[in-house]
């Protein structure tokens, strides 16, 4: 077969077919534009490479070839692509080979035991004495006749070889057969028993309708609770998802599917009409499920348990939010409340939150009205997020706003659209009573583009001010920089702390000089250390008439750093004041770098990449590093006694 894709590949030109779904704009040896895997329309991060016939997006990491741009843009099987660019390139397929029809003959036999045996299954539910335990299982929790067909559920007995036998003698199966059919394993001994005994069976049915594996619930106590079929040629969790052949037609004439944990969920929603409800089978929801479900709407409503352990598994991806900072994930909570990252999904994704220690299954049953409410009220995914991460904040303190902003930040500055971001930013800022512009900056920090830089606007702040992370950084500069020309044993203090980053990554060692002006954005600041420090090694040593030399402008801004700004009390406080000061700007150094290199990726030639890659990476593990201001082992840290 890589013959025939080698000559597809070859004679198939990859700019001109991925132009016909994206504007390409040529960049040196490639060809970039905005990416159509994930939402983006600010830098175009989208590549691709004639040379290696491939494509690479630097923002969401959607790669491949022709076929891999085609099954995902298109959303269709490997085969189909291969017959379409078959095609469109002229070149003639294999005809099927003797072992294609005889991989399809061992599927289709692998499709008749199963369905033999939900058959088997579903006659001793309904009509042997072995399944009266389980016929008042489901008669108690209330699911009706009609269900039980509709989903074809049954009973597997409590026997170690019952269903083997059964199979055996019916269509004359295997053991080997069974076990490919998940069905049986081996033991090790010798001879083979049933996978699937004393269970409730929910049979689960891929695309179109046929049997490809089952789940299989215990009935008392045994473990484990719920038994899937394990991965067989047919049975692939990663891609199926229960209901979902059930509810196709009502998830597309709702234009909406909503996603629950269990498969009772599933058959009690569709018996009360919500028919539009699928459960993923006890995995996170993956890209193949996305896929699926992207063909019918992208409406998604996860219905969640809204106790605390969701909350805290809301929490939990914090950190993993983080990690993701420079990729355009998007967080996907399940719907058993565990965090999954995905490539963006072309899906708005809500939250419903159900009352605390309340299954879908029993609010349906108990009121279906109150089923209904529940998942139009559902919140939008990031208004989740909102009150999911600021839930343990005191947002009326400034301690509490500065972390609600902290981490928020990460989640914000993915949002591709500026009106939703906009949007978001107005929340949270009245959410922290803040100025939406202050939150604006935290999010999005200032073009820091030389010779364009902005005049930051400049309020007056004492030091704690200073400590806070809402505050505007051009105080930290400032007050940094009135430390340093005060107090001459500063500069060796940030000098030595940079030399350590620096010592630590050869990468970064690349992108920064490890000079104290590189801190500076204010044009202001930067021009009067460069004056600072070149007139002597402890700065001039006259500096009140140095300062006279100066041009007015920066007479003015000295005079402001040298008199107005607060004097610490004390030596040591001097140290740990301008440590508060150095530790939020060289992580907005970092940051700055992180953007430049995104924006330098874009446009490098392929050979450049490599190494912008591990630039990229070398920042981002020192952003990470750099996370929490470092405690000072010798100084009292006054984090601990400030209030606020
Ligand atoms: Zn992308």
């Amino acid at each position: 077969m890589s013959q025939v894709t080698d000559q597809i590949k070859e004679r198939v030109d990859i700019v001109s077919l991925i132009s016909e779904y994206v504007p390409l704009r040529k960049a040196g040896r490639t060809w970039t534009g905005f990416c159509p895997f994930h939402s983006n329309t600010r830098t175009p991060a989208f590549t691709v490479f004639p040379d290696t016939q491939s494509f690479h997006c630097f923002g969401c990491k959607a790669n491949g070839t022709i076929f891999d741009f085609v099954m995902r843009r298109e959303g269709l099987e490997f085969g189909e692509v291969l017959q379409q660019l078959a095609q469109r390139a002229g070149v003639e397929l294999k005809p099927r080979t003797e072992k294609d029809d005889q991989e399809d003959a061992r599927r289709a036999r692998l499709g008749e035991i199963l369905s033999a045996t939900a058959r088997f299954w579903t006659h001793l539910l309904l009509r042997s004495p072995k399944g009266a335990a389980a016929r008042e299982y489901l008669d108690g929790r209330g699911i009706s006749a009609e269900m039980i067909e509709s989903f074809q559920l049954g009973y597997a007995p409590n026997e170690w070889s019952a269903t083997l036998a059964y199979l055996n003698d019916r269509l004359n199966a295997t053991p080997e057969e069974l076990v490919a059919a998940g069905l049986a394993l081996e033991r090790e001994s010798s001879g083979y028993y049933d996978r699937f005994r004393g269970r409730i069976m929910f049979p689960i049915h891929d695309g179109r309708g046929r049997i490809v594996g089952f789940g299989g619930r215990a009935m008392g106590d045994a473990h484990p609770k719920y038994l899937n079929s394990p991965q067989t040629d047919l049975f692939d969790k990663g891609r199926l998802l229960y209901g979902l052949y059930q509810g196709r037609e009502a998830i597309r004439a709702a234009d909406h599917v909503v996603v629950v944990e269990g498969y009772v969920d599933v058959i009690m929603a569709h018996q009360h009409g919500f028919r539009n409800v699928i459960a993923p089978m006890g995995t996170a929801l993956t890209d193949e499920h996305a896929a699926l479900l992207n063909k019918l709407t992208h409406r998604i409503t996860l219905a969640m348990d809204g106790d605390a352990a969701g909350r805290t598994a809301a929490l939990r991806g914090l950190e993993t939010l983080r990690e993701h900072l420079d990729s355009h994930a998007v967080p996907v909570p399940t719907a058993s409340g565990m965090l999954r990252w995905e490539r963006e999904l072309s899906a708005e994704v809500r939250i419903a939150l159900l009352p605390p220690g309340r299954d879908p299954d029993d609010i349906v049953r108990a009121d279906p009205q109150q089923w209904a409410t529940l998942i139009d009220q559902a919140q939008p995914l990031l208004d989740f997020y909102v009150s999911a991460l600021t839930s343990d904040l005191d947002l009326t303190g400034a301690r509490g706003k500065a972390t609600a902003v902290e981490r928020l930040q990460p989640l914000l500055e993915q949002i591709g659209d500026p009106v939703m971001q906009t949007h978001y930013i107005q929340k949270l800022a009245a959410l922290i009573d803040a100025p939406e512009q202050i939150v604006r900056d935290a999010i999005q920090p200032r073009s820091s583009r030389p010779g364009k830089r902005r005049e930051p606007p400049q309020p007056q702040a004492g030091p704690r001010q200073v400590l806070i992370a809402l505050e505007q950084e051009a105080q930290r500069e400032d007050y940094l920089l009135s430390l340093l020309v005060r107090h001459p044993q500063v500069r060796s203090q940030i000098e030595e702390a940079l030399r350590d980053d620096l010592a630590a990554s050869p990468a970064l060692r690349e992108l920064w000089s490890g000079e104290i002006g590189e801190l500076f954005e204010r044009v202001e600041n930067r021009v009067l250390w460069d004056a600072w420090r070149t007139a002597g090694p402890d700065g001039p040593p006259d500096p009140a008439h140095w300062a006279t030399t100066l041009p007015p402008e920066l007479q003015e801004h000295y005079d402001r750093l040298i008199n107005a700004m607060n004097q610490p009390s004390r030596t040591y406080k001097v140290s740990h004041e301008a440590q508060e000061c150095f530790q939020p700007l060289r992580r907005r150094l970092a940051q700055r770098w992180s953007q430049r290199i995104g924006q330098l990726i874009d446009i490098a030639q392929s050979e450049e990449q490599e190494r912008l890659l591990e630039q990229a990476m070398a920042l981002t593990s020192y952003l990470r590093m750099s996370s929490e201001p470092r405690r000072s082992t010798y100084f009292h840290d006054s984090r601990d006694s400030l209030k606020f």
